[in-house]
């Protein structure tokens, strides 16, 4: 694998998940660093119109939409107008990486979402988990990258950061700082993964897809 010299911060993909949005206003005021010596950043709100109207979503989930990417969507829900945009430009973005930033109302703290268990993964949810413990490691990777139905999948590499407990329009310091200090470590590891400087990685506990409950 290539070394990642771009790093998309998606925020707003869910227009009423108000961290991710306020750390792009930190990092547009200098005031966070998302940039490193071998890759720089840049932030992007996927659904504005979602945002405008503090809204999950205008019609549809826009983090549902990916699945089908090889066809064509109905453009008739704003969201697939939003989605096909989406993929469309992700397409043709080599050596990068898309960070896309949620809230939950659930009281889990800080989730690194990973879609795949290829090493660059794996190896990340390690380097992550070492330096904060409390911090959950989620593998969705029951799907195919291609049939995953996240934004963060549109392109060839991918992750989300979800951290809660935040009620949605809302915005609390301790979440925006969990969300804050997970994100310097994905970014610190890509930097020590680009500069083939990543030391042994440990053994860790994460969590895996097993079955659907219906309650
Ligand atoms: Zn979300």
């Amino acid at each position: 694998m290539a070394q990642l010299n771009q790093v998309l911060l998606v925020a707003g993909t869910h227009g009423n998940e108000l961290s991710g949005i306020y750390l792009q206003k930190f990092i547009n005021e200098r005031l966070f660093d998302a940039n490193r010596t071998t890759f720089s950043s840049s932030s992007v709100i996927a659904n504005p119109e979602a945002v405008k109207r503090n809204v999950r979503y205008v019609d549809t989930d826009l983090n549902r939409c990916f699945s089908d990417r090889a066809q064509t969507m109905p453009l008739d829900l704003h969201e697939h107008g939003v989605a096909q945009q989406w993929i469309e430009n992700l397409d043709t973005t080599a050596n990068q990486l898309v960070i896309d930033l949620h809230n939950t109302t659930s009281n889990m703290g800080a989730t690194l979402i990973l879609l795949s268990q290829d090493p660059f993964y794996t190896h990340m949810g390690a380097y992550v988990k070492q330096r904060m413990p409390e911090a959950n490691i989620l593998f969705e990777d029951r799907k195919t990258w291609q049939e995953q139905p996240y934004l963060c999948t549109a392109g060839k590499y991918g992750i989300m950061i979800e951290v809660g407990a935040q009620a949605h329009g809302a915005l609390k310091s301790d979440v925006l700082e969990n969300m804050k200090k997970m994100l310097s470590f994905v970014l610190d590891y890509l930097e020590k993964y680009n500069l083939g400087q990543l030391d042994s990685l440990s053994n860790y506990d994460a969590y895996f897809y097993t079955e659907e409950v219906t309650i």
